[in-house]
């Protein structure tokens, strides 16, 4: 089903299952599925085993000499850092809860969006984050805001940390991603908003198969 090799963005809020459905619509199309926030979340990791507290200084050493890579095969991502298969390990509840954080400061974003840019050079590629439409690919050939109801969203986290088997409540869930959402939405360098341009897709109540369809549809 390979089309021409259009430049895909799709942004939204924690939780809205973009990797889910983004890594399915690449997979249709044949196109490369690039997950940013796995980048950011691959230098939280590493500023972590610095041991706590975290601090910026921490975060900068981490970033220093970082070498983030991800791999897409059979529809599916993995990420390495320093060659290091981290891929469950940037998942986990200590990571998103200081993700924010990293990715709000200027020297981490300079260097992902640099090396996303590089990635996206060819086209054919499907790329999902915060500020793709916005900063990373402005002239991407298609532009998706994908949100859902903040109970929804939560629901799915939670129904996905349980199946890992995280301990986690419904509530606590919740929070996490609220804050997670006010922090990028708040933050000074590429903040979490709609690109003018962007369709918004609101998933509450769509099944994957229907929010997949609603984004090819959108490729044609
Ligand atoms: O997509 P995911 O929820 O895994 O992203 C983790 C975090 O990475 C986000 O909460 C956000 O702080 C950061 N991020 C970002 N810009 C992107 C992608 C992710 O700031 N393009």
């Amino acid at each position: 089903m390979r089309k021409r090799n259009l430049v895909v963005a799709i942004d939204g809020p924690a939780g809205a299952g973009k990797s889910t459905v983004a890594q399915l619509a690449a997979k249709k199309l044949e196109y490369t599925y690039i997950d940013t926030g796995a980048m950011y979340r691959a230098v939280a990791w590493r500023s972590l085993r610095a041991g706590a507290p975290l601090t910026d200084e921490k975060i900068l050493r981490a970033l220093e000499d970082i070498d983030v890579l991800l791999s897409y095969e059979d529809g599916k991502t993995r990420v390495f850092v320093n060659g290091e298969d981290v891929t469950k390990e940037i998942r986990t509840p200590e990571v998103s809860a200081v993700v924010s954080r990293v990715a709000a400061m200027g020297e981490v974003r300079a260097k992902l969006v640099e090396l996303q840019r590089k990635m996206a050079v060819h086209g054919a590629v499907l790329m999902d984050g915060r500020d793709i439409a916005t900063n990373v690919l402005p002239n991407a050939d298609v532009k998706i805001f994908l949100t859902a109801s903040i109970e929804e969203r939560a629901a799915r986290r939670w129904k996905e940390l349980k199946e890992k088997g995280y301990d986690t409540s419904f509530e606590e869930v919740k929070s996490d991603i609220a804050k997670r959402d006010k922090a990028d939405s708040e933050r000074e360098i590429s903040p979490l908003v709609q690109a003018e341009d962007a369709e918004l897709l609101d998933t509450t109540g769509m099944t994957i198969e229907e929010v997949v369809a609603a984004i090819l549809k959108r490729c044609e």
